[in-house]
C-alpha cells in the first residue's frame, strides 16, 4: 500500500522552509462566542498565491532533477494548485502549463497568469481538464504534478499538520476542507504521528463530494462535478487512485458533509466575526461546526485552506440575508 509517512513529511519542511509561510494558530475570541465552542484559526489563506497548495506544489518542484525541470510542468486543477504550482515553478524558472476546466472561477485563472503559469482552459469539468493534461504529459513529455495524489504533494500539504501538532496543545479536533485528500491525507499523517489525541475531520461539501463517496463504496468511485461555492473542492479523488484514499479512509476519524447555505453562512460569520475574506472550500469547517455535522467538548482548529474568491462573488454572499438563502 502507498503511503507517505512522517519522514517524508519532515523532509518536506526542511525543503519547503523560507519559501513557504510556516503560519501561527489564531485563537478566534469573537468567533467562537459566536459558536458556543472554542476555535482556532489556521490561516493558510495568507500563503503568497492563496491557498495552501504552495506547500506541495513547492515541494514537489525542489525535488526534481534538472533534466525533468527542463521539460516543463503540467497540471489539471479546480482553481487553487494550477496557481500554487505556475509560483512554484517560475520562482525555479521553471516552465508551467494549467489545464482548467470550464468550471474554473476567471478569478483563479487569471491567478496562474499572475504567477508566471500557462493556463488552457478546455473541457467541461476537472475529469475532462485532467485528460487534456495527460495528453500533454504523453505528447510533450512535460511533468505531471497532480494536484493531490502525489506523495510530495500530500507530504507538503502535511507540513501543516506537524505546525498542528506542535501548535495545537489540547486540541480536541481539527477540521480540514476535502476534495482528492492530498490535504486531508497529509495533515492525518503528520497529527497521529505526532499528537494521535487530535481527532481529524474531513469536510465536504454536498454537491459531488468523490472522496466521500467513496468511502461509503469502500473504493474510489466517480460522481458528477456539480457547480458549488466551494468550487476548489471540485473533481473526482479519481478511479485509479493510489496515494490518498487508503490514507483517509484508514487514519482520518471522520468525514462529513455541509450544504450550500450552510458554507455560505460559514462565509458570512466568518467575516462579520474575524474580518475574514475566504474562499468557499476554506469555510467548510467553520461550517460543519455551526451547524453540529461536527461535535466538539474542546477546543476545535479550522484548517481556512484559501481565499480566492472573486470580489463580486464574495459581496454577493454577504449581502444576502444570513440563513435565507
Ligand atoms: C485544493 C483545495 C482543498 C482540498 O485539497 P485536497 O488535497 O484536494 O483535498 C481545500 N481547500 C482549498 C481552498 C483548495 O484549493
Amino acid at each position: 500500500m502507498a503511503r507517505i509517512d512522517i519522514t517524508d513529511i519532515e523532509m518536506a519542511r526542511s525543503r519547503i522552509a523560507g519559501r513557504v509561510l510556516r503560519t501561527p494558530l489564531v485563537p478566534a475570541g469573537p468567533l467562537s462566542r459566536e459558536l458556543g465552542v472554542e476555535v482556532a484559526l489556521k490561516p493558510e489563506f495568507l500563503q503568497e498565491t492563496g491557498s495552501f497548495k504552495l506547500r506541495g506544489a513547492t515541494n514537489a518542484m525542489l525535488s526534481l532533477d534538472a533534466a525533468t525541470r527542463a521539460r516543463g510542468v503540467v497540471t489539471a486543477s479546480s482553481g487553487n494548485h494550477g496557481p500554487a504550482l505556475a509560483c512554484a515553478a517560475n520562482r525555479l524558472g521553471v516552465s508551467s502549463t494549467i489545464c482548467l476546466s470550464e468550471m474554473v472561477p476567471e478569478n483563479k485563472i487569471a491567478n496562474v497568469r499572475a504567477n508566471g503559469g500557462t493556463p488552457r482552459v478546455e473541457g467541461r469539468d476537472y475529469a475532462e481538464s485532467l485528460d487534456i493534461c495527460m495528453g500533454l504529459v504523453r505528447d510533450q513529455g512535460m511533468h505531471l504534478v497532480h494536484p493531490f495524489d502525489d506523495p510530495m504533494v500530500a507530504s507538503g500539504a502535511g507540513t501543516i499538520g506537524l505546525e498542528l501538532a506542535e501548535d495545537g496543545e489540547g486540541l480536541d479536533c481539527v477540521l480540514v476542507p476535502l476534495s482528492g485528500g492530498g490535504l486531508l491525507a497529509g495533515i492525518a499523517t503528520a497529527v497521529k504521528a505526532r499528537a494521535s489525541g487530535i481527532r481529524v475531520i474531513g469536510v465536504s461539501m454536498e454537491r459531488g463530494a468523490s472522496m466521500l463517496a467513496s468511502l461509503q463504496a469502500g473504493k474510489p468511485v466517480d460522481v458528477q462535478e456539480l457547480e458549488t461555492v466551494a468550487d476548489a473542492l471540485g473533481g473526482n479523488i479519481g478511479l485509479d487512485n493510489q496515494w490518498t484514499f487508503e490514507t483517509v479512509r484508514d487514519l482520518v476519524d471522520d468525514c462529513v458533509s455541509v450544504s450550500e447555505d450552510q458554507i455560505m453562512d460559514a462565509m458570512r460569520l466568518l467575516f462579520r466575526a474575524q474580518g475574514l475574506m475566504v474562499e468557499g472550500a476554506g469555510a467548510v469547517g467553520i461550517a460543519a461546526l455551526m451547524s453540529g455535522a461536527v461535535q466538539t467538548k474542546g477546543r476545535a482548529a479550522c484548517v481556512l485552506s484559501g481565499r480566492n474568491i472573486a470580489p463580486e462573488t464574495f459581496l454577493d454572499i454577504l449581502s444576502t440575508q444570513e440563513g435565507s438563502a
